[in-house]
């Protein structure tokens, strides 16, 4: 007799977060279908964190996350959200590709789960509501590796290809990704309700059902909305301390691809550092640099204005004045916290176990000739770890990174000094650094090449490279490759926000 495995659906709630707040958030539509989809990529780790590891392998789940099939009784929502973008206000956007198919039960709590390039949407404006297979599998392998580098962002469960043509610069294909998140709420939706709308009654009850779902602890302070406030500011903080510690640059920091969770979000032109360059521009589309590396925190600071100013009508009545100045303080902590979270994250990537007043400058004297020559970030970082404190040790792997030997090793003294200051062991200080300082990161190289090899049908460097993003502190020797420098043709890749 054939046996019929039961795969169990994804436990669907009935009403998830966004659908409870009502019709004036959202649309309902269903996915618009595509043709001959097949799996470009899966996603096992997440899955079995769901418990849909069974599901993920079933037909029904591929034309589920298709948009072939409809996921389960009530249509999928696009949200309407509103946004700055580049520093002008861009009014009304939305979910233009982006579908949210429902909030799921899972081990690991609730999850919204949402399908990005399932098509047209109310909110599509002149875009055509598709993504397309590059920028997916970017999309997919570097949520995953944010998340095991311990970065807060929005997960990816699978990507899905189709033959079906897209136009971007070239005629490339469609894909979709199936994102994960407890939600995929943005500073942006709080403008939209504030600005487009004009709607303080709407905004005030995304703002009440936002803090009872998501910020519960926000309930028990005197104004819960500035509690709120503050703690979007707080994680904010910490969120750009991790990216500008691992080297990553998002690319398109608008106010609508800002998480309210704290979370990355809208991977699309994003890039790892490879040569140490504060004024890295990986966005080929910001020829201004406003998204630069080292302007991320800067303009997320921005951003935070950006928010305390749609905030301002759900204060309610009485002196606006007196309301701006109590979400000004509200967000101000933002800018403490950046700087101590950083302090903390660099001084672990320097293996320093102690607080010492001039660590700062320390750091940043190193950072300063990495920058001057255009380092290696990861790979010095990584071989920092190495370095032996004892007097006269050569240290030749991270000395042989910089031009300048001599500024090297007059910085190498001070630092070797320093450890010995604090009785650092050589041994289990590497252990430390090795568990902060990633071996692997996505370098934009890794991902053209899992995308040419997927543009031609082989989806296994995909795969592949996703493991080893699962493990990016690990040595795994087998993978050195991916572990050295970037290529001479990396230099030639062209980033921009056409996805
Ligand atoms: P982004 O900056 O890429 O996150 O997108 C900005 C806005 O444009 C969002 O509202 C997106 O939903 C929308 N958008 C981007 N690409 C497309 C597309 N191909 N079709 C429809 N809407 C899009
Ligand atoms: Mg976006």
């Amino acid at each position: 007799m054939i046996e019929h495995p039961i795969v169990s659906e994804p436990r669907w709630r009935d009403a998830g977060f966004l659908q409870s707040l009502g019709p004036g958030y959202w649309s309902e539509l269903p996915a618009q279908p595509l043709p001959e989809v097949h799996w470009v990529a899966r996603n096992d780790a997440l899955a079995a964190e769901l418990g849909l590891v069974d599901w993920l392998r079933s037909e029904r789940a591929l034309q589920v996350l298709a948009g072939n099939a409809p996921a389960r009784a009530a249509p999928p929502l696009a949200s309407v959200y509103s946004g700055h973008q580049f520093g002008v206000w861009a009014g009304q956007l939305g979910d233009g590709r982006a579908l949210l198919l429902g909030e799921i039960d899972s081990p690991s709590g609730a999850q919204e789960i949402q399908l990005k390039g399932s098509g047209l949407t109310p909110y599509s404006r002149m875009g055509d509501g598709r993504a397309v297979l590059r920028s997916s599998i970017r999309e997919f392998l570097c949520s995953e590796a944010m998340h095991h580098l311990g970065i807060p962002t929005t997960r990816a469960l699978a990507v899905v290809g189709s033959p079906q043509p897209v136009v971007r610069e070239t005629v490339e294909t469609a894909a979709v990704v199936t994102r994960v998140a407890p939600s995929f709420l943005r500073f942006g939706h709080f403008e939209h309700f504030a600005h487009t709308a004009g709607d303080a009654a709407a905004l005030r009850r995304l703002v009440d059902a936002v803090i009872e779902r998501y910020f519960p602890a926000c309930r028990e302070a005197p104004v819960p909305l500035l509690a709120f406030a503050r703690e979007v500011a707080l994680r904010t903080a910490r969120l750009m301390a991790q990216w500008q510690a691992v080297g990553f640059c998002h690319g398109v920091m608008n106010t609508d691809n800002l998480s309210i969770l704290g979370l990355t979000i809208d991977y699309g032109p994003y890039g790892f550092l490879d040569g140490f360059d504060p004024m890295h521009i990986c966005n080929h589309s910001d020829h201004q640099g406003r998204y630069a590396y080292a302007r991320q925190p800067g303009v997320a600071w921005w951003n935070l204005h950006a928010l305390a100013q749609a905030l301002l009508p759900a204060l309610g009545d009485g002196d606006p004045q007196q309301h701006a100045h109590a979400l000004g303080e509200a967000i101000e902590p933002f800018k403490a916290e950046f700087e101590s979270s950083m302090l903390h994250l660099l001084r672990a990537k320097f293996g320093l176990a102690a607080e010492r007043d001039d660590d700062p400058k320390l750091i940043d004297d190193l950072l300063r000739l990495m920058a001057a020559e255009r380092t290696d970030y990861p790979i010095a970082m990584r071989r920092l770890a190495g370095f032996a404190s004892a007097e006269g040790a050569a240290n030749d792997g991270l000395r042989d990174l910089f031009i300048d030997r001599a500024a090297f090793d007059a910085w190498g003294l001070r630092y070797a000094q320093r450890l010995r200051d604090e009785h650092s062991i050589d041994a289990e200080r590497r252990l430390r650094m090795n568990a902060v300082n990633p071996k692997f990161v996505l370098r934009n190289h890794l991902a053209e090449q899992a995308i040419r090899r997927a543009q031609a049908g082989d989806f296994t460097e995909t795969q592949r490279l996703l493991k080893v993003l699962q493990r990016p502190f690990d040595e795994q020797p087998e993978h050195e490759a991916d572990a050295g420098f970037p290529p001479q043709w990396a230099q030639q890749i062209a980033v921009s926000c056409s996805s």
